[in-house]
């Protein structure tokens, strides 16, 4: 065999180890299994226009709007009001965002202690209100003192986020760690790292989330989603991507076709929910914006 034959042969065995290995060989040649999942929107509570819950829950109806998130603030003495405006409507809360005192890593004892009380209350409340979870971030880069980024503080992240997490279990809700950039938050700034977090949290009351601004990070939205998978991702949040206002008032760069296809892909059963400002006229911006996310789930 001269090295030209050689070189053929060898090239073509390794095409054929890489077909017969390559999963996407596999689906290109069966049929597409069709998505079960549907584009399930929410909105926080100063997302749609209205003066009170009531009006709107009736704007949201309209819209075809599907979840709500509030923030988690004085939560337990609100759960009527949620329950009362919520009677009867094909809305149900998404989950909570954060409203807890203190943070989690925090080094001063009492800090601390802020955190642990008032974060159960919550999870209590959002138990109660049928949330997803309860949204919370282990420590902004402005709270200080906060403990050093070290595998110990790692181990006890872990540590007390399985402690939280069998807590949110027996209130049949989660908590929820939300990634952020490292312009707000040095800790945790990846889907896939969050997720590591919940997966050696060992409760399955421990999840994570993705958030389409804070995800400036990843290089592809795609593999972040994926990376959770259904076994951890429990929220998303969307807002345009270039100033975190209403998706599509950036132009080209809000493109979440790539994070939709990974949620459809793992027939993602929770929501998307509005997190964002709003830069034109809400009455105008807010269905588009609602519109536009629409046509980028048929696309994905
Ligand atoms: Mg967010």
């Amino acid at each position: 065999m001269n090295r030209k034959e050689f070189l053929q042969k060898s090239l073509f065995g390794a095409a054929t180890v890489a077909v017969a290995s390559s999963p996407l060989a596999f689906t290109s040649c069966a049929p597409a299994k069709k998505s079960t999942a549907t584009l399930n929107l929410s909105f926080q509570e100063g997302t749609a226009p209205g003066k009170s819950l009531n009006e709107k829950f009736d704007y949201m109806e309209k819209m075809g709007i599907v979840g709500f998130e509030p923030g988690g603030r004085n939560l337990a003495n609100r759960i009527n009001e949620i329950q009362e405006a919520l009677k009867g409507r094909n809305i149900k809360v998404s989950a909570i965002c954060a409203g807890f005192d203190g943070f989690i890593l925090a080094e001063d004892p009492a800090v601390k202690a802020q955190f642990d009380s008032t974060m159960r209350d919550i999870i209590a409340a959002a138990g109660e209100l049928g949330s997803t979870g309860v949204i919370m971030v282990p420590a902004f880069n402005g709270q200080k003192p906060c403990m050093p980024h070290t595998l110990e503080t790692r181990a006890y992240l872990c540590e007390q986020m399985h402690e939280l997490g069998e807590y949110a279990l027996k209130h049949n809700t989660t908590v929820i760690l939300e990634p952020l950039n490292r312009r707000e938050c040095h800790y945790m700034r990846q889907v896939a790292d969050a997720a590591a977090v919940c997966r050696d949290s060992k409760s399955a009351g421990v999840k994570c989330m993705g958030d389409f601004w804070h995800m400036q990070e990843e290089t592809s939205d795609y593999a972040a989603f994926m990376a959770a998978g259904t076994e951890y991702l429990q929220h998303v949040h969307v807002a345009s991507r270039g100033n975190r206002q209403m998706p599509g008032e950036d132009g080209e760069v809000d493109n979440y076709v790539a994070g939709f296809k990974a949620l459809k892909e793992m027939n993602y059963p929770h929501y998307v929910s509005f997190e964002c400002g709003c830069k034109g006229e809400r009455e105008v911006s807010l269905p588009a914006a609602v519109e536009l996310l629409r046509a980028q789930w048929e696309l994905a």
